[in-house]
């Protein structure tokens, strides 16, 4: 795919700004939509010489009016910290800025893709997660403004294509990692390296037997423009993850190991509704796309860990670690 126009939501954040950069390499056009609420212009700032980039501050939960051949809708904000921060901006984000970017690719004839979640998943009660799972989500929790944001706007790209015959395309991502993830976003990756390239304590939220299975940055990228490019009637939702599925225990002795951190290990309490196990079955993405993950979590990590050390070195004020201090237990 080249010589496109492609609109990004979400595109100053951590997976989104990344996205813009490889559809420029392509050779398409890209138009950047993010209000910054958890996005950073330090992300795009090296793309913003490009002519064939451009930006435009705005808030997907009101209308948006441009011509484009793709939408990416990436924009919502990821990490739980960030998410239950202002849980109603959440749910709308997700929801009305799901209909507004519908609306705007019914009008304009464009393909759209949505970036959901295995937290459509839920605390799941099949293991690894299958796309004809339907989820374990508590409806009322700290996580259902994600969740069920998430969830919502599955059914309305579901019914848009249904009643509108529209060309949409639903991902669920599983936890993703890599360079430009946020430092004080809270997620157990960055903040795992974080603390320990700090020498700090690592905070590990209940016994660290839960488990996540994560999947490098670039990796989850060409997955997603696969699917966008894939025939019309391939609609999704198509799990993309890496399916090597790790305790959190194990993923804090790993950054200890790599950064060679004295780091000690300290337990908090679980907050609530913590999924505890989490793994993808990629079959359908390997059969459809053609993908699967190429990058192991030690190789992901240590090129992360240099990241970081790096934004240390230049930039440490905004590099501070968050843990919350009164989240559900
Ligand atoms: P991120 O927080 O770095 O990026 C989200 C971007 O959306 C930010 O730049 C933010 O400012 C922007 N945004 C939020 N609300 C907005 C609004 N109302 N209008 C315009 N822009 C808005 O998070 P990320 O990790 O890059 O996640 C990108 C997408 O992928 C999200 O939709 C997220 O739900 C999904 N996802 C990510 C992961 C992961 O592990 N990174 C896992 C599952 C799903
Ligand atoms: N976690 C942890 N310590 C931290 C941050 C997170 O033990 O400093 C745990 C968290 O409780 C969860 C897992 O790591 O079980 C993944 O958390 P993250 O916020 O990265 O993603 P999500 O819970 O959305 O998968």
């Amino acid at each position: 795919m080249s010589g496109l126009r492609v609109l990004v939501t979400g595109g100053g954040g951590f997976l989104g700004s990344y996205l813009c950069e490889q559809l420029l390499n392509a050779g398409n056009e890209v138009l950047c939509v993010d209000n910054f609420y958890t996005g950073d212009k330090r992300n795009i700032r090296h793309l913003l010489d490009n002519n064939r980039f451009e930006l435009i501050r705005h808030d997907i939960t009101f209308p948006l009016y441009v011509e484009v051949d793709r939408i990416y809708n990436l924009a919502c904000p990821a990490s739980p910290i960030h998410y239950q921060r202002d849980p109603v901006q959440t749910v709308k984000t997700c929801v009305h800025g799901a209909i507004n970017m519908l609306g705007l690719a019914k009008r304009i004839g464009a393909r759209i893709l949505q970036a959901s979640t295995s937290e459509v998943y839920g605390d799941p009660l099949i293991h690894p997660q299958v796309e004809s799972y339907w989820g374990n989500v508590n409806p009322v929790g700290i996580r259902s403004c994600y969740d069920e944001g998430k969830r919502c706007a599955e059914t309305l790209f579901s019914c848009y294509r249904m009643q509108c015959n529209l060309p949409v395309k639903i991902i669920r991502i599983f936890n993703t990692y890599g360079p430009r993830m946020h430092p004080n976003d809270g997620r157990v990756v960055s903040n795992f390296i974080l603390q320990a390239l700090q020498n700090q304590d690592i905070t590990i939220y209940g016994d660290g037997q839960q488990t996540r299975s994560f999947c490098y940055r670039d990796d989850l990228i060409e997955g997603m423009m696969r699917m966008m490019e894939t025939p019309e009637d391939c609609c999704g939702p198509v799990n993309l993850g890496n399916p090597g599925e790790f305790t959190i225990l194990q993923l804090a002795e790993m950054v200890i190991d790599l950064t060679g951190s004295s780091s000690k290990i300290v337990r908090m309490p679980l907050p609530g509704d913590d999924p505890r196990q989490r793994k993808p079955d990629i079959s359908q993405a390997r059969e459809l796309l053609g993908w699967q993950p190429v990058t192991d979590l030690r190789t992901g990590l240590t090129r992360t860990i240099a990241y970081f050390e790096e934004l240390l070195r230049e930039d440490p004020a905004f590099c501070g670690v968050t843990v919350p201090t009164t989240k559900g237990v």
